[in-house]
């Protein structure tokens, strides 16, 4: 690859994310908002957001124990501990943590928080040569930042299902924004009924190389098998690992004006892929052109 056809993708891919699909440009850049504090929340009946105001992380189950999904960036480590101890769980009790996908924005802060926990982390085989290296696998169009390796305890498979006490989460395998990205699913009791939560993975393409990517061959199929399953799928309650791709803060913030059941939205999930269906298949007609001009070079 010579330096004028990286440069025109680079060019094209800050013109992309300026023309900001959805008002939601995810980059790679860290954001203000990233590590500014948010007082945690309860989002379900054992369920509390403990992130910050960009970048979320879920706290399933309770006192008697815990699981951890998210560790946000390495700085905000500290942070996030802080917001577990608030909502009444004892760092000691969380006894398992788990992300979404291994990039330094969802699980940087985790190796640190494994250890002062004494937690065990549990994740895809996609995603482990990442975590456990520090270093994000896949081509991408910006410079990829690591993070603090983290040590997996157990490789989790699609379909399987982890516990801690009487919480426990699902996994379904979501590749495509990472090798390894992974919704995780549970089921709630509220006020009599049940509701299916659904902690997605990230859907966004913005910066991944979807046409010729050495790292991760498959990534395009990856993402369209990806939305062809969350297609099938229903949930009560998306939650995000970026807040704003399901609203989370708002939803929140509509509780506190008196709407118990914001977070309840039957709907969302559909409108969510939908959004980033689209997303994705502009950006692979684009890639697809793109390597089209490179060939007569
Ligand atoms: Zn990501």
């Amino acid at each position: 690859m010579d330096m004028s056809w990286t440069r025109l993708r680079t060019t094209v891919f800050i013109a992309a994310v300026g023309w900001c699909w959805a008002a939601i440009s995810l980059t790679a850049e860290p954001r203000p908002e990233w590590s500014r504090p948010v007082k945690p929340f309860r989002v379900a009946p054992g369920i509390y957001y403990v992130g910050t105001k960009g970048l979320s992380a879920y706290l399933i189950g309770s006192g008697r124990g815990a699981i951890l999904l998210e560790g946000t960036t390495a700085e905000n480590a500290t942070l996030i501990e802080r917001n577990i101890e608030v909502v009444g769980v004892p760092l000691k009790r969380v006894r398992l943590i788990v992300s979404d996908h291994a990039h330094y924005d969802h699980v940087g802060g985790i190796a640190r928080i494994k250890r002062d926990t004494g937690a065990a982390f549990d994740a895809s085989a996609g995603d482990a040569p990442a975590l456990r290296s520090g270093m994000p696998r896949g081509d991408t169009e910006y410079e990829p930042t690591g993070f603090p390796p983290v040590e997996i305890d157990h490789v989790i498979h699609d379909g399987e299902t982890v516990s801690v006490g009487d919480v426990s989460l699902t996994a379904h395998l979501t590749p495509g924004h990472t090798p390894g990205c992974t919704s995780w699913s549970t089921t709630v009791r509220d006020a009599g009924r049940s509701l299916h939560v659904l902690f997605l993975c990230s859907l966004t393409v913005v910066g991944n190389v979807l046409v010729g990517n050495r790292a991760y061959p498959t990534i395009a199929t990856d993402y369209e098998r990806t939305f062809a399953k969350l297609s099938t799928m229903q949930a009560d309650i998306v939650l995000t690992s970026h807040p704003e791709m399901a609203d989370v803060l708002e939803r929140e913030a509509r509780v506190r004006a008196g709407d118990a059941n914001a977070f309840i939205d039957p709907a969302a999930l559909q409108a969510i892929v939908a959004t980033w269906k689209a997303h994705f298949e502009h950006e692979l007609v684009r890639a697809r052109r793109m390597v089209g001009v490179g060939d007569m070079h």
